[in-house]
Formats: C-alpha cells, structure tokens, sequence
C-alpha cells in the first residue's frame, strides 16, 4: 500500500539456537507513531536491529516504501547484497540509548560527518542541514558545544538530530530515555512529541507509558519474539486483553 512505510512479513532471528524473532507481522504507514512495549528480553532491541540491517534478519521479509529489501533468491530466503545496506541504513535513521556523539567534534560537527561523508553534500550544505535539524529538536544553540559540555539529555537530541540529517523515511528509537537522569527525560520526549507532529514515521522503543499513550497512533506489546497483542494506546494501555500485556503493564505502573 502506497502509505506504508514499513512492512515487515513473518520475520525470524535466531543467534545460534536462540529463537529470538518468532514471526513478527507489523505495519508502519506514514506520519504515524508507533510504540513497542515488551518486558526486557522479548526482542524488542532485535527487531529494530534487524529493520537497520545491523543485523542480518532471519526469514522473513521487510518492505520499505512499498519496496522488498534484498532478492528473493531460488529457495525463497531473502539475501542482502552488502553494497545495498550502507543504502539501507540511510533510509532508516536509529538512535540508541548510548547516544555515541563523536566526542572530538562539535554538536554541529556530528551533525554534519553523516551528510557530508554519506550523502555528499558540501560543506556549507551540510551545515545548513546541521542548523535546521539542530532546531528541529530544539538544540541550535548548542551547535558548537561539545559533547562533554552537554547534558545527558542535550547529547541524545544532537543524536536524534544526526540521525534526521540523514533524510531517512522512518526512525527507530530504542528506549533513548533510558539511560537519563530522570529530569531529563522530558525534553527528550518533547522532541520526539514534536518530530511526530512533524508527520515523521517513527517506531519506537519505550518504557515511558504516558508518552505511549499520549503520542503512539498504536502500541505493540511483544512477548518471547512475537507480538503478543496490539491496538490503539487506549486498547493496550487502558484495556488489555491478554494476562501477559496486563501483567507487564501492573510491573510498570
Ligand atoms: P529486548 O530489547 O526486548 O530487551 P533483545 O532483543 O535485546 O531484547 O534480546 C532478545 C534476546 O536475544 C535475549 O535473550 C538476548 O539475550 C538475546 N540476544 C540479543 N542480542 C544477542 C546477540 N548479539 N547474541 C546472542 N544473543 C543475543
Ligand atoms: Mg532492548
């Protein structure tokens, strides 16, 4: 469908004999916001590995924009040419926990390396990309701070900004709030409120149930690689139907 950002198809993981990925079906369509949930351990982080071909996804099949990633070779398993995911990767922009800013270079320099080295914009385009995505979440005036000389919180929107520098159809979040002192995490999640007013297509690991239910079109709980169950913040959040979702959701309330 012409909407959809995202298709991923009956997707598998395993490391060795573990199991992790066990036939995931999930569908982004543009602009919408959408949050996974999942107790530590269900996959969560695999998925969105797997969806950045950080690593190599099992069986299974990912669309993006309406495109199959990688050929279908005569045993019907999917390969993924090397030289298609540096490609790949552009398309879809991941921020961590670790935030992982080069510490040598600027808040602005950051910014930039992507754009210039990647997409190879000059260097007075690539600045101007900088700007305007330091601004998007917030942060312009930063722009030649340092790393060290930001806060937890200032550090994971220069690495938000980073990752939009890139143009990517879709970002994937895993739990960036995570790792923040709790005063900080706020900010961080105005940024990203304001990316998905924005119209960016964004899915998104979190423990932050409030912003679940205030910013996520849908919730996704997973549960042992599969998804478990989903539906509308309200559905999820408020009137879970399965006993794994409503014992997750009673552990972090
Ligand atoms: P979550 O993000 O939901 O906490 P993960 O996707 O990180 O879950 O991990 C799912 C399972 O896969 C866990 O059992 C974890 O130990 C295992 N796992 C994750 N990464 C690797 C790896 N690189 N090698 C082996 N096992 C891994
Ligand atoms: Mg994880």
């Amino acid at each position: 469908m012409a909407d959809e950002v995202l298709r991923v198809e009956g997707l598998h993981k395993h490391y060795g004999p573990l199991h992790v990925l066990r036939g995931i079906d999930l569908t982004v369509r543009r602009g919408e916001a959408v949050v996974i949930l999942g107790a530590s351990g269900s996959g969560k982080s695999t998925l969105l590995r797997c969806l950045n071909f950080l690593e190599m996804p099992g069986a299974g099949r990912i669309h993006l924009e309406g495109r199959l990633v990688g050929r279908e070779a005569r045993d019907g398993r999917i390969r993924y040419p090397n030289r298609e995911l540096s490609a790949l990767r552009m398309r879809v922009g991941m921020v961590f926990q670790q935030f992982n800013l080069f510490p040598h270079m600027t808040a602005e320099r950051n910014v930039m390396i992507g754009p210039m080295k990647l997409r190879g914009l000059s260097e007075a385009e690539a600045r101007r990309v900088a700007a305007a995505n330091l601004e998007k979440v917030g942060i312009l005036e930063k722009a030649r701070s340092y790393p060290a000389q930001l806060s937890g919180g200032q550090q994971q929107r220069v690495a938000i900004a980073r990752a939009l520098a890139m143009e990517p159809s879709m970002m994937l979040f895993d739990e960036v709030t995570s790792a923040l002192d709790p005063e900080l995490v706020g900010e961080v999640l105005l940024a990203m409120r304001q990316l998905r007013e924005d119209g960016m297509t964004m899915l998104i690991v979190t423990h932050e149930l409030g912003f679940a239910y205030n910013v996520a079109d849908r919730v996704v709980f997973m549960e042992h690689g599969v998804i478990h169950e989903e539906g509308t913040p309200q559905q999820v959040l408020l009137n879970p139907q399965r006993p794994r979702t409503r014992d997750f959701l009673r552990s972090h309330t």
